[in-house]
């Protein structure tokens, strides 16, 4: 048995885990997990579940338009909430609103324990981990708890982000995750008036850290107000705009992965 195969326990009937991760907060981590899923779910036609890991700042029931506490099955499991197809299980559902959360390491490692055990997740083909972002204990532990089959990773173009993304980089391939690919989010700007392509956060420097890390380049993501709003209303652009150009880049990136 492979070392370290003992705490990396497989959870019952679900196919593949895996994680979308940032090296920092803020460069579209979560907004990237949803789109994710619910493509997987509403383009792939798979069965799909959302694991908000994100303790510190749970915003998977903002972005699924979920919220409230869920059923306890006979079982004295959760029941998943569900929207656009995808189950869905956030410590936000658990929480008060706007409590403040002072997570110590063994917490989030109890919490995971309960957001994935202790919920009746039923068959799913790929569960989609929104990771907490950072590369430190917790995102390792969460990494070896889940046993994921592999790691998406997020990042702006802009060289800080690029250098957090290769050390989340690194630390998945020191627990040995796979690295399934680099997205690019916030990758360019559209003018609405004019129709220009602008780079905000700077070009290209996605494209080449996946080149030098040897990993795959997934796609761009662009900087659009659409996806912000949809964000905010709890409508994923995937699901609510389905045929703009955004939600193909995302549908695109889902077969990939
Ligand atoms: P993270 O999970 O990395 O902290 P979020 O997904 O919460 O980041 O995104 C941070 C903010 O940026 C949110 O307000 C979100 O709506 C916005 N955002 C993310 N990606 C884009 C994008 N491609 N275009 C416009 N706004 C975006």
């Amino acid at each position: 048995m492979a070392a370290g195969a003992l705490s990396k326990p497989q959870l019952d009937g679900v196919e593949r885990i895996i994680a979308v991760a940032s090296g920092k907060g803020g460069v579209g981590k979560s907004t990237t997990a949803v789109n994710l899923a619910v493509a997987l779910a509403l383009k792939c036609k798979l069965r799909v579940g959302l694991l908000d890991a994100d303790v510190y700042g749970p915003s998977i029931p903002l972005l699924m338009n979920l919220s409230g506490q869920p059923k306890i099955d006979s079982a004295n499991k959760m029941i998943p909430l569900e929207n656009y197809g995808v189950k869905c299980m956030s410590m936000g559902f658990l929480m008060e609103k706007d409590a403040p959360v002072v997570w110590r390491g063994p917490m989030v490692m109890s919490a995971l324990e309960k957001l994935t055990r202790g919920v009746s997740w039923g068959k799913l083909d790929i569960m989609v981990v929104d990771m907490p972002p950072g590369t430190g204990d917790a995102q390792i532990s969460v990494s070896q708890r889940l046993k994921l089959a592999g790691a998406v990773i997020v990042s702006t173009p802009q060289d800080i982000a690029l250098l957090d993304a290769r050390r989340g980089t690194n630390m998945f391939q020191k627990v040995h995750v796979p690295i399934l690919g680099l997205i690019e989010n916030m990758s360019y700007f559209i003018c609405p008036g004019c129709g220009q392509s602008s780079h905000i956060f700077g070009h290209g420097g996605c494209e080449t850290t996946a080149k030098e890390m040897q990993i795959d380049f997934l796609g761009k993501v662009p900087l659009d107000v659409h996806i912000r709003e949809t964000s905010d209303e709890g409508k994923p652009i995937v699901a609510s705009s389905a045929n703009s150009d955004v939600a193909a880049v995302y549908n695109s990136i889902a077969t990939r992965i």
